[in-house]
């Protein structure tokens, strides 16, 4: 039978080499760590985590992360039981001691008698065989540079602009209202496009000082280079005039406040629907570098965000990425190149976990492919299927962004949960036990796939 091609041993590749490679699949993994470096990678090792060393929420009742750890380990994913086998004490969260964490995982792929590791780095996308790239935010320049050639350098980005995205359940309606600047739009529903939040005066000023104010991330060396143009974040602009926001994303003009049409707002927050459940919402012109501490604390300060949960904070960081709902089809593969499939970051997800989990789905479907059997589709209710469905069609595309897991990205539930904190819980647990019980159920069809052939 073919080989597996797998490009890049990161967080994806290397779960995507340990799915194929256990269903009988002859796997390649080409990494190009140690001859060609990045600049966040230390070592030559696989599975490398380059900043922080959490795999963040372990609950997998009240927390989407969480979710996905437990069903990956149902899954049997390399990265996410070494994770455990090498944490650390944090808490709730999955703390991992790196080091052993990536020898371990290193060991794992270069002992097992179905993949061969390849140390060099690949440039081209070749025409032929199955392939699945998982090469990361950092994806060698020449690699990238072949994948705009067949994407369009529209569709790949290399850097994102993550404006903050808030739970549309925890905005506050009786301050905020739904309306298109100058009501354009041909339907009702692009007339009703946005979600306003106003501002007087003095909450504009005391927004401006907080912005001034707060703590920022700085960058990392070679990260500015070329982006600054199109995406300023927003304490940056508030830094080249106080009214720069007010004539930028903040101006106010065009819209009328149903809560208060005799008042013209000094400034007003647009935030634009961000999938197509229409459960998240991007706050417009937003992105920052702000710390995540002090974008929550500052974005509360916005009339109708008082106690806004937020499904990502912004940031924006060097990061290659697809823009997936356009290119990928449902299985992960390159619409116009079916061999090929990505996977991790380079999807536009983001985070460790998000990354191996796409790397779990990309082997197990490359595996079925090569091995010719069918997988039932990827179950939308688990943690997987919601992520990957996410990026692959739920996703808007004109304005995608790297996306964590959260439940905001889930089907809601045929028998809402309501009623404050405690409905939150018992609506959380309710996804959960969704969740689990598709994702065990997809496991177990492919078990007895297996087991009949
Ligand atoms: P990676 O883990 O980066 O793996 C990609 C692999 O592909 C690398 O080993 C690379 O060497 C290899 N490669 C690249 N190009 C080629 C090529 N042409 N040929 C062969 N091999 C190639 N996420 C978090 O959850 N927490 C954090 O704290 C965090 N901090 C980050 C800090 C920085 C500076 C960056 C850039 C990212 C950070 N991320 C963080 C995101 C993190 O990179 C991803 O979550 C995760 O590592 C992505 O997994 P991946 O497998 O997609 O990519």
């Amino acid at each position: 039978t073919q080989e597996l091609h797998i490009v890049g041993g990161g967080m994806a590749g290397a779960e995507a080499a340990w799915q194929a490679a256990n269903r009988g699949v002859q796997v390649v993994l080409h990494e190009m760590r140690p001859k060609v470096k990045t600049f966040a990678h230390q070592t030559g090792n696989l599975g490398e985590m380059v900043c922080s060393n959490s795999f963040r929420s372990d609950d997998d009742e009240q927390n989407a992360v969480g979710l996905l750890h437990w069903e990956m380990r149902a899954a049997g994913g390399l990265i996410i039981t070494t994770a455990h086998r090498h944490r650390l004490p944090a808490g709730g969260a999955l703390a991992v001691d790196r080091e052993p964490f990536a020898q371990t995982i290193t060991d794992a792929l270069t002992s097992h008698p179905n993949i061969r590791i390849s140390h060099e780095e690949i440039t081209e996308l070749p025409e032929d065989g199955q392939w699945i790239f998982a090469t990361g935010p950092l994806t060698s320049e020449a690699l990238g540079q072949a994948i705009a050639k067949e994407t369009g350098t529209d569709r790949l980005a290399f850097f994102d602009a993550i404006a903050p995205i808030v739970h549309a359940d925890s905005i506050d309606m009786s301050k905020a209202w739904m309306q298109s600047r100058y009501d354009k739009g041909d339907t009702e529903d692009e007339r009703k496009a946005y979600l306003n939040c106003p501002m007087d005066k003095e909450t504009y000023d005391a927004f401006i000082d907080a912005l001034l104010a707060a703590d920022k991330t700085e960058f990392h060396e070679g990260e500015t280079a070329g982006y600054f143009d199109g995406c300023l974040p927003i304490e940056v602009m508030a830094e080249r005039g106080r009214e720069t926001l007010r004539h930028g994303p903040m101006k106010p003009v065009g819209l009328t406040n149903p809560h208060a049409p005799e008042i013209k707002a000094h400034a007003v927050v647009q935030l634009r629907r961000d999938n197509a459940l229409g459960t998240l919402f991007n706050i417009v012109g937003f992105q920052t570098k702000m710390k995540y501490g002090a974008q929550a604390n500052v974005f509360r300060m916005i009339p109708g965000l008082e106690n806004a949960r937020f499904a990502r904070l912004g940031g924006i960081h060097r990061n290659t990425f697809l823009n997936s709902p356009t290119l990928l089809d449902a299985q992960m593969r390159l619409r116009s190149r079916p061999n090929i499939r990505f996977a991790g970051q380079i999807t536009g997800v983001e985070g460790y976990v998000e990354s191996s989990a796409m790397g779990l789905l990309a082997g197990r479907l490359a595996a079925a492919d090569l091995t010719g059997s069918t997988l039932p589709e990827v179950p939308q209710d688990s943690a997987h299927g919601a992520l990957v469905h996410h990026i692959t069609g739920g996703a808007e595309a004109k304005t995608f962004q790297p996306m964590n897991v959260n439940f905001g990205l889930f089907r809601p539930l045929d028998e809402p949960v309501r009623g404050g904190r405690r409905g939150r819980k018992d609506r959380y647990k309710a996804y959960t036990d969704r969740a689990k019980e598709a994702w065990s159920g997809w496991l177990d069809a492919q078990e007895a796939a297996q087991a009949a052939q």
